[in-house]
């Protein structure tokens, strides 16, 4: 050890060429000109766009736009960058293709931004009139689909740079194969049905409104008479998925009940509850104003009481048209999309919208009362058990959405990606009971939601907010020194803080040797054996290792994702013989596994038994989460 500076410095002695050399080769060239930055002020005239979905066969989009000239010179088009859908800029822009520019009819030479690559340069000349633009996107199989669509509007459109999205009127058209029936929330004028024309809006509120259309369509007025009606759009490949029992029926109407109870007067005109029941679709959800997506098994309406997992996945969109897209905070929000978006309150946005929609499953019946504690289970012990926490605190979590979007994550507990869902779920717990502890039980998290969220009409119109202002919020319910108490929970390293929420609430988390129905199925759901919290692995039904828990007992055995386990105690693969060794083990498990082309046996030191998350009671501790979960 002494010894290593005096190496050191002898290296550096006798190799002169590695030495940094100030004021010795290139300099960079000068960064060409910036793009025009986005201004609120008056565009004049209006887009027109006119997109063709019809060729469903080739998944190819094809799109007609006129662009009025505003003045002569260098003009920039954008390619929309940046999704509500991932909070980041995900729209592919290799799918951007055969783009053709005309001024007044004459077909004129674009040159794409060498710096920012969605953005075109169009030479326009004095006098020039109009622009028209003509161009293709390849779109991947889900959106343009035989039996459906689903057009997403910033992928099939250019705007021009140097105004706010919401000050570009756009009047839009769409037309899809015939025999389609279409969902969106667009005014339509027009009544042509398979060449729907929309009413002028402006670009943002265009980009908020995608349009589904598909051949075996269901559709289901929830709220029959109201005047912000919301409404429940059926999709599926089959029509025996459409069906929806009477108590399934009840549970939504409950939840919109629910909803508004929370959150009073909606900010929406009418909502579009879009569900499309597809098992070669993954389950999640987008959300808009007027608009929620949301991909489901195609079982969720036939059985039911399959579908524990994805309960409250229609109750998080709807949420959403509050929390997200009428509330959003302030470095979220851009005035175009091609502005970076800031995800530093994601915690709030997405984190508190995932706590409501358990809230709310659980107010509507969606999940009973059990059902809902063993969902929380599986919340608490994924916060529980994320050693990825030691180097890597909630807060920057919320910058996972840009840079791991498309990426694989492999070791998840350590990576940690977007954990502000479930974390989120525990510290929003957390602050209901300290609310509700603070006031002696008269005050809660509802009360807050009721004021910060506070919709006063229908129109849309966002209002941003920053860290502060969801302090100076809590502080109004109940006093205390809110930017520690999150803080707390934004930077903290260790898992005991960021469950803290459970005991103030007067429950725990706690590990038993029969897994609950929910955890079941979504151990299902994974399509494999989840040992994630015994031995430390979730493993294929072929044997194969689909994820391993960082410095679990089969970590330190060797385990890692991509291995195949070959066999069990000597006996070839199976998940219950692996359930079996794991439940019966009382020091080691001995297998058999294939890695890397060779075959080779190690062992799992474990004898820990089978442990699946349950929630328990702290005998003495007041209940604060019965109450929070039992309808209004
Ligand atoms: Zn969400």
């Amino acid at each position: 050890m002494l010894r290593l500076p005096f190496a050191i410095a002898l290296i550096a002695a006798t190799a002169p060429a590695a030495q940094a050399q100030v004021g010795v080769g290139p300099l960079p060239a000068s960064a060409p000109a910036g793009l025009p930055i986005p201004k609120d002020r008056a565009f004049a005239g209006t887009l027109t766009l006119a997109v063709d979905a019809t060729d469903t066969a080739r998944g190819i989009v094809t799109v007609h736009e006129t662009i009025p000239v505003q003045a002569a010179g260098d003009f920039v088009l954008l390619y929309p960058q940046w999704e509500t859908a991932s909070h980041a800029p995900t729209v592919p822009l290799a799918s951007l293709t055969g783009l053709e520019v005309r001024i007044d009819g004459r077909r004129v030479e674009w040159r794409r931004d060498p710096v920012a690559v969605y953005a075109f340069h169009v030479p326009v000349p004095a006098g020039a009139r109009s622009m028209t633009l003509g161009f293709t996107i390849i779109a991947d199989r889900d959106t343009l689909h035989r039996d459906r669509i689903d057009l997403q509007w910033q992928r099939a459109l250019l705007y021009p740079a140097g105004w706010f999205a919401r000050d570009l009127p756009v009047s839009a058209r769409l037309r899809f194969p015939a025999g389609m029936t279409p969902f969106t929330a667009l005014d339509r004028i027009g009544t042509d049905p398979a060449d729907l024309q929309f009413a002028t809006t402006a670009l943002d509120r265009l980009v908020d409104a995608p349009v589904y259309a598909a051949q075996t369509v269901r559709q289901i007025d929830l709220e029959p008479g109201d005047p912000q009606p919301v409404r429940l759009d059926l999709v599926a490949r089959d029509s025996t998925k459409l069906a929806i029992g009477d108590r399934e029926t009840a549970e939504l109407r409950a939840l919109l009940a629910q909803t508004r109870h929370v959150f009073g007067p909606a900010p929406f005109r009418h909502y579009d509850a879009i569900v499309v029941l597809d098992d070669t679709v993954g389950a999640g959800g987008i959300e808009h104003l007027e608009e929620g997506e949301n991909n489901l098994p195609a079982d969720y309406l036939l059985r039911p009481e399959t579908q524990l997992n994805n309960r409250d996945l229609i109750a998080h969109e709807l949420v959403h048209a509050w929390n997200g897209r009428f509330r959003q905070p302030a470095d979220l929000w851009t005035p175009t999309f091609n502005d970076p978006a800031g995800g530093s309150l994601l915690w709030v946005y997405e984190g508190q919208t995932e706590y409501w929609g358990r809230v709310l499953a659980a107010r509507s019946g969606m999940r009973s009362r059990q059902e809902t504690l063993d969902k929380l289970a599986l919340d608490a012990a994924t916060v529980a058990n994320r050693p990825g926490r030691l180097w890597k605190s909630l807060a920057d979590t919320t910058n996972d959405a840009i840079y791991m979007a498309g990426h694989h994550v492999g070791w998840r507990d350590w990576q940690r990606r977007e954990d502000y869902y479930p974390e989120g779920v525990l510290l929003w717990l957390d602050v209901d009971a300290r609310l509700r502890e603070l006031s002696g039980g008269k005050r809660s998290l509802d009360d807050f939601a009721r004021r910060f969220f506070h919709a006063a009409q229908p129109d849309g119109v966002v209002s941003t907010y920053m860290f502060d202002d969801v302090c100076r919020g809590l502080d109004a319910i109940a006093h205390d020194d809110w930017r520690t108490f999150l803080t707390r929970h934004l930077d903290t390293h260790d898992d005991a803080e960021a469950t803290a929420g459970l005991a103030r609430a007067g429950w725990r988390l706690v590990y038993t040797p029969v897994p609950s129905e929910t955890f079941l199925q979504n151990e299902a759901e994974g399509g494999g054996l989840d040992l994630g919290y015994s031995v430390g692995a979730v493993v294929d039904d072929d044997g194969s290792i689909d994820s391993v828990a960082w410095d679990s007992p089969a970590f330190r055995a060797g385990l890692a994702p991509g291995a195949r386990i070959l066999t069990v105690e000597g006996a070839p693969y199976s998940r219950e013989a692996l359930r079996l060794a794991t439940a019966r083990s009382t020091a080691t498990i001995r297998l058999e596994i294939s890695a890397d082309g060779q075959r080779r046996a190690l062992e799992i030191q474990y004898a820990g038994g089978l442990r699946y998350p349950r929630l328990e009671r702290i005998a003495g501790r007041p209940d604060r989460l019965s109450g929070l979960l039992g309808s209004r």
